[in-house]
């Protein structure tokens, strides 16, 4: 018998100007109105609706500088609330699963893919589309979409989606002449995976767009961007070789690592192993790019799909902003002291980190002044834990006795539960009509 085969289809799901929009959520009185987000203690923009982008409002500008502008235009200025979007993440993220009938991956607080099943794929465009209405619907966020056959371009498909389509949904499908026109349209930067740093590398050796880029001898971009710029390279001409979301860190404005429990988790201390195993994860995403966190979230439920549904959530806010796992293992040990609650037998998991900056950027804080001796020490040690699990399979083989072993029964994947039956509709929110 020959099995037949599929080519892999992705499509990336992106909610429009994220906070901004989970902020307009409750104000529908600024729908079409330009709204701002602010960063911890109001420092600076960082989220801006379309009308407040048109304005000219930059991306991480002090308000300060901005503030008689906000009050003249009426600018609609909101403190970051990030209990509340994660609220709304979560509510994205459990409408997708429900619309596709399967698990997702989540790539970032508004993103995430979804690996296409060859019924999925045949009807995409119908999937995209319902996809986008049941969202708005049932959550009140805008979304872009993206499709293609790989994770790179689907991603590719959605900055077009979000730029240059109607209707925000984009598939860089079959067309090899269209394809190539779009290509010389964009900017190299903007492909996942490139970046300013490494766009602007490539920009000096001449290579501007996406298609310059996809035109380049790929032994030549090995060497000239690693493997990494090769594998994006390879994506870009239609080959998945990415098997895992959590590259492109340095692009984004928070890490998630969150799962499916493999088997349900019934004890604290098999939660805390499982959810230092997620932020020590994350922490490595965060050294790779050289960036620091300043707000950590963790939070864990029971199945979506049982009857009371528990969800426990905790966040904390460092005095520092860190990529330091021995920290942030010690605050997962904190947050379930704190929010644990014995008897529900929990599904799922994960940890959000937030107000991402770049390491060298971190603003001092007087409280700190005779602990660079200690920092540099611990980034030694990480440097250290770093290098070896680089080394030796990559797969985590040196760390903290607290993340226990590797044959946990929670490391596996639930399969998911198919099809969106009644059980998944209990998890959308209730709407009280009048
Ligand atoms: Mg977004």
């Amino acid at each position: 018998m020959h099995a037949t085969f599929y080519p892999p289809r992705f499509l990336l799901i992106d909610c429009n100007n994220f906070f901004a929009s989970c902020e307009r959520i409750f104000r529908p009185d600024l729908e079409g109105k330009p709204v701002i987000v602010l960063s911890n203690n109001d420092g600076c923009v960082i989220a801006r609706s379309n009308e407040a982008k048109a304005l000219g409002i930059a991306m991480g500008e002090p308000f300060f500088r901005i503030k008689p502008f906000a009050e003249a235009r009426h600018i609609a200025v909101f403190s970051s609330n990030f209990s509340l979007y994660r609220d709304i993440s979560h509510r994205v993220m459990d409408t997708v699963e429900s619309v596709v009938g399967r698990e997702v991956e989540q790539y970032s607080i508004d993103e995430c893919f979804v690996p296409l099943t060859p019924s999925l794929a045949a009807n995409v465009a119908d999937v995209a589309i319902s996809l986008r209405e049941t969202v708005r619907r049932h959550v009140n966020i805008p979304v872009s979409i993206g499709i293609g056959s790989t994770r790179t371009l689907a991603k590719l498909a959605c900055y077009v989606a979000k730029k240059k389509v109607s209707g925000n949904v984009y598939d860089i499908g079959g067309d090899a002449g269209e394809r190539e026109r779009l290509f010389a349209d964009i900017p190299v930067d903007e492909v996942w995976g490139i970046g300013r740093r490494k766009g602007k590398k490539l920009r000096m050796v001449g290579i501007r767009t996406v298609r310059d880029f996809v035109r380049s001898d790929e032994d030549w971009i090995k060497r000239f961007l690693t493997v990494t710029g090769y594998h994006t390279l390879m994506e870009l001409r239609g080959i998945p070789l990415i098997t895992d979301v959590v590259r492109g860190a340095e692009e984004r404005k928070s890490i998630v690592v969150s799962r499916s429990f493999g088997e349900k988790i019934r004890s604290r201390e098999e939660l805390v192993k499982a959810l230092s195993t997620f932020v020590s994860k994350a922490c490595v995403q965060l050294r790779q790019s050289g960036l620091v966190a300043g707000d950590m979230t963790l939070y864990f439920e029971s199945s979506r799909f049982g009857e009371n549904v528990v969800r426990k959530e905790w966040q904390t806010r460092f005095m520092r902003p860190t990529n330091d796992t021995r920290t942030m293992v010690h605050e997962v040990i904190r947050g379930l002291s704190a929010v644990y609650e014995q008897g529900p037998r929990y599904a799922r998991g994960g940890v959000l980190l937030c107000s991402l900056q770049r390491e060298g950027e971190v603003c001092g804080n007087l409280l700190f002044l005779d602990r660079e001796e200690e920092d540099a020490r611990q980034k030694k040690l990480m440097r250290v834990l770093d290098a070896v699990n680089r080394k030796y399979t990559g797969n985590a083989s040196l760390r903290y006795a607290v993340l226990g072993g590797r044959d946990a029964q929670w490391h596996m994947r639930q399969e998911r539960l198919s099809g969106f039956g009644k059980e998944g509709w209990n998890n959308l929110p209730v709407a009280k009509c009048r």
